[in-house]
């Protein structure tokens, strides 16, 4: 079938349900219309963390890439590119438009120097766009969690992937996040597990596992996660509630009794732009709080699937809260200290401020660490024999600055065989040593040059076939 022929055969309940959402027979008609008979959009965002001008280039002129009306986000019609050169080099992230709208929310807000949490975060498509906002350079710190440890390991290879170099990747329960971080985060997004109903067009099983039971269950354990998730919003900070589902329980219900039970939130404009490409939040009987300032992602207004917002901001006074946990991070010993500064000279950079954890060599300066941290900053790798095993996080987050750098076309056959993890003849007169490689700019992993012979540093489990 091909993507204008598809054809999806929504729940009746979902129907019915779904009318009490619109003032006109006539939008629920083409809301109903757009999810049954529409095709999902595909699309990517750019990554302004990893990807430069070469890197950009060579996307537009590959990828028949349309632009859309949110930062970096285009749609694409190309099969295959999870395997492509610069998709391994981070340059992008597939990342649905609706899914990209909700964090736009907060690009006018977020300043280099914020404290955001991502409490709800694998598989990383919304931390990726909250990093970037914050960028690497202004202190920022990322702190972006998952409760379900597969599902973290996800999320951490993501942000290797994208090279992020201030978020720490943690796997804990909402309520270990707010003991530990009260009141210590300018922003908090929590994109709660849902059922999902904006996903019917792109995947069978929101379809097939849909049930109005399972709605309400959603919507209750969304307001627990909220509850927890506020404990961590600092006095004049910011929580974003977003959801990829319809129903009213998950999303103004929802809200409408969070205001209720936290009078010291209140919902907050979204800039305009956002608002001109989603509906108004449903002001259903009965609800408390004008709801109109929550947005409505919808396949019948905008190219991209459901997507439910709501910028809140928490304006009662008081102090920031400090980090409450006792760090899992341990000073460098003398051995890894003197391993690290030799590879750090061996690539040309100065050794910047780490930490360890675990054996594992972190770059976090200024970082919280708390024991149920996977990644603290940027991964450098551990130390045997006396040396530094680099992991691939090193080259991914800072490899573009290395001296040592082999850039492999997005064209070539060497960037098509470095993905599969053989070895490159490199050809010239370049020293032995640790090298990053790039591609178009950006880097992608790294290897070790012997005699113009680049033996293969990249993960296995990232490897094309
Ligand atoms: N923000 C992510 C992104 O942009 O890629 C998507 C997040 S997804 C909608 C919701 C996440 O919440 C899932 O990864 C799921 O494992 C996690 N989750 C499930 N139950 C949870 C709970 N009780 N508390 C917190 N998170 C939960």
């Amino acid at each position: 079938m091909t993507e204008t022929e598809k054809n999806t055969a929504l729940p009746e309940g979902f129907k019915k349900r779904s009318r009490a959402l619109f003032d006109t027979e006539e939008e629920y008609r083409r809301f109903i219309v757009a999810l049954e008979s529409g095709a999902a959009v595909r699309s990517l965002r750019i990554n302004t963390l990893k990807a430069g001008e070469t890197a950009v280039e060579h996307l537009l002129s590959h990828m028949q890439l349309e632009p859309l009306p949110y930062g970096g986000g285009y749609i694409f019609r190309s099969d295959g590119i999870g395997a492509a050169p610069l998709h391994h080099a981070g340059a992008f992230y597939v990342q649905d438009p609706g899914a990209m709208s909700a964090a736009e929310a907060v690009r006018d807000i977020v300043t280099p120097d914020f404290k955001v949490l991502d409490m709800c975060a694998a598989p990383g498509g919304k931390s990726a766009q909250l990093a970037a906002f914050l960028t690497d350079s202004g202190g920022g710190i990322l702190v972006s969690n998952e409760t379900d440890r597969g599902r973290a390991a996800i999320l951490r290879g993501n942000t290797e992937r994208m090279g992020h170099r201030r978020t720490v990747v943690t796997n804990a329960p909402p309520r270990k996040i707010a003991e530990d971080f009260p009141a210590f985060f300018d922003l908090v997004l929590t994109d709660a597990p849902c059922s999902g109903e904006g996903m019917m067009r792109k995947y069978p099983t929101a379809v097939s596992e849909w049930s109005e039971d399972n709605v309400k269950m959603c919507a209750v354990r969304q307001a627990d996660i909220l509850d927890e998730a506020q404990k961590c919003v600092c006095p004049g900070g910011y929580l974003l509630y977003s959801t990829c589902t319809f129903s009213l329980e998950e999303n103004e219900m929802t809200v409408d009794a969070f205001l209720s039970r936290h009078p010291e939130f209140e919902i907050t404009e979204v800039p305009e732009e956002l608002r001109a490409l989603t509906a108004d939040g449903v002001n259903f009987e009965g609800c408390r709080h004008d709801m109109s300032g929550c947005r409505r992602f919808y396949p019948h207004i905008s190219a991209g699937e459901g997507q439910f917002f709501c910028l809140m901001k928490r304006i009662d006074e008081g102090v920031r809260g400090s980090f409450q946990s006792k760090s899992a991070a341990s000073p460098l010993t003398k051995d890894e200290k003197k391993a690290l500064d030799s590879f750090f000279e061996s690539v040309g950079l100065d050794t910047p401020p780490a930490v360890s954890l675990r054996g594992n060599i972190m770059l976090s300066e200024n970082l919280p660490c708390p024991e149920y941290a996977l990644c603290c900053g940027v991964c450098a790798g551990e130390v045997t024999k006396g040396r530094l095993v680099p992991h691939h996080h090193l080259f991914t987050a800072m490899g573009a600055d290395f001296e040592n750098r082999i850039e492999l076309s997005p064209d070539s056959r060497e960037i098509q065989a470095y993905l599969r993890g053989e070895t490159v003849n490199i050809p010239g007169n370049m020293k032995n040593g640790w090298y990053a490689v790039t591609c178009g700019g950006c880097a992608v992993g790294g290897g070790k040059l012997v005699d113009g012979v680049l033996k293969n540093h990249y993960p296995k489990g990232l490897r094309n076939r």
